[in-house]
């Protein structure tokens, strides 16, 4: 595997510390409204990059930190007369659920800023103790970038333009205000009880701290692959970078992965400009979690990406087509017919898929592996030249395929996850109709079911219902 580390700018063979186990690190919401689209393509590129780490073998130990303490969760829970912990509670729940319905594999870790403080406070006594954390008048608690040398190594600010000395209060700032920046923030009357004991007074932690304490938490002080949106790359990974190496005196992180924006007429999504949709929006207009998926890992990671409902109508379009194609294969004639063309076909596709998703995520030669094999395979179809062993082949290499992409039911129960609930009840309704003999009331059934969108099949034994 190959992989583009924004530290250098190169593309680079990737060694995990440990053979065979890869430790990692991606910055998780900060829960003070729902995640939008935009931050779930950052969520999906890194679930991406877990699911190709695992398809060569890696075990992966993946945290996700909550950020469920900062200005904005602060504003926003004394806004809707709730204490922190009540305010932050429901988005939470709602990433979660969001994660799912997503098919994110979960990480192993996802810890809470709140529940952290401790950790945070060590690491400011150690760069106390170092001459690189110093109190400012206002008590808040700064990192003096002068006393880091490499400060600027990874956003590749250089020297003149950091004004060592002078302070930064806010988590978020422009590089053009590079400057101290705050480890412990001073409570203060915003704040109202949020606040922590420490020993240079009350107060909460900044959020850059927390990362580089909950990382060292979960995995050690040197570790394999940290991952954002390229927004966190400044300032949150360079001060990230510069609290755990000047805490720690060793290297922090090996691999720094970025994924670019989510636009919409190619600006950033963003909560601050309202141009965003949310994953339960989409939902709403009755897209499925499959289908987003699709549509934001289509794209490679490192390009932008523009959104339009046109590229989520693409993405049902495909997936539909492909649920087809799986049906077709599930229900082929028993015999071996076709076997050694199909293994072949298999094989060469999955040495294309691996080359292109190894080489730092190719997904658009991996999508062609994918696609190259749907049309073979579809050709071999048409002139009945494979029987249900040829088609369980194919069927087998799709489930490859799916540990990495995950938006594909190649299995009919997969499939079947999907049917809402209310579609199910209006089918069994049509069965128990067509038992009574009441064809008429079947009828309507079926037309009810067709008007939202999905058709039933009679089989024997029961039916079955696919998107109309
Ligand atoms: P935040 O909650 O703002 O800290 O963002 C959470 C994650 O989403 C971070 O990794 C951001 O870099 C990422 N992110 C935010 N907006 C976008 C966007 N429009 N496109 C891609 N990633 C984004
Ligand atoms: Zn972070």
């Amino acid at each position: 595997m190959r992989f583009f580390n924004t530290l250098g700018r190169t593309l680079q063979e990737f060694t995990p510390i440990q053979p065979g186990k890869v430790r990692m690190y991606t910055c998780g919401p900060t829960v003070y409204n729902y995640a939008h689209i935009g931050n779930f393509r950052a969520y999906l590129f890194e679930d991406l990059l877990r699911r190709t780490l695992e398809y060569f073998g890696n075990q992966v130990t993946q945290v996700m930190n909550l950020t469920d303490v900062d200005d904005k969760t602060i504003r926003d829970s004394k806004a809707a007369g709730l204490k922190l912990q009540d305010f932050t509670r429901k988005y939470k729940d709602a990433f979660f659920e969001d994660l799912k319905t997503l098919r994110i594999e979960p990480a192993e870790h996802y810890p809470e800023a709140t529940t952290h403080i401790p950790e945070m406070q060590r690491m400011i006594d150690i760069l106390f103790k170092k001459g690189i954390a110093y109190q400012s008048e206002d008590g808040s608690v700064y990192f003096s970038i002068d006393k880091f040398p490499e400060y600027g190594k990874l956003a590749r600010i250089d020297r003149e333009q950091q004004r060592a000395g002078v302070r930064i209060n806010s988590d978020e700032y422009e590089k053009d205000s590079v400057a101290d920046f705050a480890l412990w923030k001073a409570w203060s009357e915003t704040d109202g009880d949020v606040k922590w004991p420490s020993p240079w007074g009350d107060g909460r932690p900044g959020w850059h701290l927390e990362c580089s304490a909950m990382s060292m938490k979960y995995l050690g002080k040197t570790f394999d692959i940290h991952t954002g949106g390229v927004d966190n790359m400044f300032p949150h990974h360079e001060d990230e970078i510069a609290q755990s190496e000047a805490a720690n005196g060793c290297k922090f992180v090996n691999y720094w992965l970025h994924c670019e924006h989510l636009t919409v007429d190619n600006k950033k999504m963003s909560k601050s400009l309202g141009n965003f949709y949310t994953l339960r929006d989409l939902l709403a207009k009755g897209y499925t979690g499959a289908e987003v998926r699709w549509a934001l890992i289509g794209t490679h990671y490192r390009s932008k990406l523009n959104f339009s409902f046109g590229l989520l109508d693409q993405a049902r379009n495909t997936l539909r087509k492909f649920s087809d194609f799986f049906g077709r294969l599930r229900e082929l004639p028993a015999g071996s017919a076709g076997k050694e063309a199909a293994a072949e076909l298999a094989a060469k596709a999955d040495q294309a898929f691996s080359e292109g998703i190894g080489n730092d995520l190719g997904i658009a030669e991996a999508l062609a592996a994918v696609f190259t094999l749907e049309r073979n395979v579809n050709s071999a179809l048409s002139k009945q030249e494979f029987q249900r062993e040829a088609g369980e082949i194919i069927l087998e290499q799709f489930r490859k395929f799916n540990r990495v992409l995950g938006a594909l039911d190649v299995d009919a129960a997969e499939a079947a996850e999907e049917i809402p609930e209310e579609i199910l009840k209006l089918a069994e309704a049509r069965t128990a109709a067509r038992k009574a003999r009441d064809f008429a009331k079947a009828d309507e059934l079926r037309n009810q079911m067709k008007a939202a969108g999905w058709i039933i099949e009679d089989k024997p034994g029961g039916f079955s219902i696919k998107k109309a």
